[in-house]
């Protein structure tokens, strides 16, 4: 995605936030640590890249791509400051001595910073929940609106307003329990449009936006957002300012402006239609005029087309209900259903009647199953039941084994397909399990159990859990994975398991992080747990098992 499409930066800042931090200042480059201040600019379509204190330093360079990668903190952009933990680097590049700034997120962590964009303010977890399905839904119908820029969504209004900086655990939580599920309308992505507060009665989206009609975008009334009253505005608009908008829009109106009025209305009383009068009289799409009124002297104004409006002296009052298009979703009719009890499916389904929510289009959708120590959200709640008595099992194995604590409820999360779960995990099908922020994401348990590696693959992700709790975030990887390895073989003494070789850590990293197939996964898995075996030979379990807290063994490969 883009960020700070509308208004690119001229130059920025990035400050390395941790020891992670790296830079790669051309495409083949190898990266490099970002040990201090990097300061990028735009010479034209040059990028240049400046480093070390403030006017010392390396002399400037020139660049055509720069890809920054782990923590960091990005100044100079609109979301200043922005800290960052890129699971895949931002990539800058300069063009017309603007900054383009690209972001590779996954659709998850998306759909969390729109939530942060447009639903910051909601109360209930429910009516947040369904946001993030209209959003993730909006984010699959509309994908590729930037496909001749070279990204899939901006940072505004025009894709989705997000603020990738205000994602709350909340926010991810929200996305996490509807993961993947999106809201379906004959057998496609529903176009779910939504709007901060629809004033009693939703509209239409053809009496909108035109084109045709669509059933599950029909007028709606809303006794949810009204509940306490509709939500009322008004505004004053200065002849002058009303003057400014319209020459903003080319629009004259001939002899001078003396009045306005709401020509036609919508079923729903919004204003279609405005005349405008002077000697002659102009006829504007109401829609038309908020909009230039927003661009030209600002957006909190006019905040709906739902409004009665009159002249007094040298003022045009408005006076409205409601904020946003109106269209499809009302956000604090969403956040009160929730509040009353409703679940978001019922929100959906209020909003969006007609459409049917699911991972697929045939409707699959989530059901929650809650253990003694773990959740589990599954699509086939009958079939997989005995996999929350098997995790509640090996989580209680597990801290036996180690001697710690789980402090958090883990989910488990089982996809109904192989295919589905490539989809949400973005990991290979011969991977069986992804574990990312206390969910642990499986493949089918029919699939597993077929593999023979049901109860091994969830002791293993479990135990990923209990460590990386506790584990220093420099900790390298293959210390986790042969520490997990090593207590998932549960006591059994390491006979035949093979010597370490003198591969160098950082390609084992690499190999265990980014697999080239399942050989190279098992091969890099054997190599780690023969390190980790070896310091315990020599050290003694207790303390391999306190370096982790550490940020690893003293000495990187013992
Ligand atoms: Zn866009
Ligand atoms: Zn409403």
């Amino acid at each position: 995605m883009r960020l700070d499409w509308l208004r690119p930066p001229a130059r920025i800042e990035i400050e390395p936030l941790g020891p992670g931090a790296r830079l790669r200042v051309c495409p083949p480059c190898l990266t490099e640590p970002l040990a201090g201040t990097a300061r990028l600019s735009a010479d034209g379509g040059r990028l240049v890249l400046g480093r070390g204190g403030r006017q010392g330093g390396a002399a400037p360079q020139a660049a055509t791509r720069v890809e920054i990668s782990g923590e960091f903190a990005l100044k100079g952009a609109s979301n200043d400051p922005l800290r960052l933990r890129m699971p895949s680097p931002l990539g800058v590049r300069a063009e017309g001595g603007r900054l383009l700034l690209t972001a590779r997120i996954s659709l998850e962590e998306y759909v969390a910073a729109v939530l942060a964009g447009e639903s910051g303010g909601f109360v209930s977890d429910e009516g947040l929940k369904a946001m993030a399905v209209a959003a993730r839904t909006f984010a699959a119908k509309f994908r590729g609106r930037h496909a001749a820029e070279g990204f899939d969504f901006c940072d505004t209004t025009h894709c989705q307003d997000l603020r990738l900086a205000a994602v709350t655990d909340r926010m991810r939580g929200a996305a996490q329990a509807t993961e993947g599920e999106l809201l379906w309308w004959e057998g496609e992505p529903a176009a779910t449009y939504y709007h901060a507060n629809c004033g009693g009665e939703t509209e239409e989206a053809r009496n909108v936006w035109g084109g045709p009609r669509l059933p599950y975008l029909r007028r709606i009334e809303d006794p949810y957002c009204t509940d306490q009253g509709r939500r009322e505005w008004s505004a004053e608009i200065t002849e002058q300012e009303m003057r400014r908008a319209l020459d903003a829009a080319g629009l004259r109106v001939p002899g001078g402006l003396n009045a306005i009025e709401v020509g036609e209305r919508t079923p729903s009383g919004r204003a279609r239609t405005l005349r405008l009068r002077g000697t002659k009289e102009v006829i504007v799409p109401a829609s038309q005029l908020r909009f230039q009124i927003g661009r030209t002297i600002g957006w909190d104004r006019i905040k709906s087309d739902l409004y009665e409006v009159r002249r007094e002296g040298d003022l045009f009052l408005f006076h409205g209900y409601g904020a946003g298009h109106g269209v499809g979703l009302c956000q604090a009719g969403a956040d009160r259903m929730g509040e009353s009890g409703r679940d978001y499916r019922d929100i959906l389904a209020h909003y969006y009647p007609g459409t049917t929510i699911g991972l697929t289009a045939a409707g699959l959708t989530w059901r929650a199953l809650g253990g003694e120590r773990v959740d589990l959200l599954t699509t086939r709640p009958a079939e997989d039941g005995p996999l929350v008595t098997l995790a509640d099992r090996l989580v209680h194995e597990a801290e036996a084994r180690s001697g710690w604590t789980l402090e958090r409820r883990p989910r488990l999360t089982v996809f109904p397909s192989v295919a589905v779960f490539r989809n949400a995990t973005g990991e290979p099908g011969w991977v069986a399990a992804s574990t990312k922020g206390g969910v642990i994401r499986l493949q089918p348990a029919a699939t597993l159990r077929a593999r023979g590696s049901l109860e091994s693959t969830v002791r293993h992700e479990i135990l990923h859990l209990l460590i990386e709790d506790r584990a220093d975030p420099a900790t390298p990887l293959w210390f986790r994975e042969g520490v997990v390895l090593r207590l998932a073989g549960a006591g059994r003494e390491p006979r035949q398991r093979p010597r370490p070789t003198a591969a160098a850590p950082g390609n084992l990293d690499r190999a265990l992080r980014h697999p080239a197939g399942p050989e190279e996964m098992r091969r890099s898995y054997a190599e780690a747990l023969a390190r980790v075996d070896s310091l315990v030979a020599r050290h003694g379990e207790a303390r391999v098992l306190a370096w982790l807290e550490r940020g690893g063994p003293p000495l990187a490969g013992g």
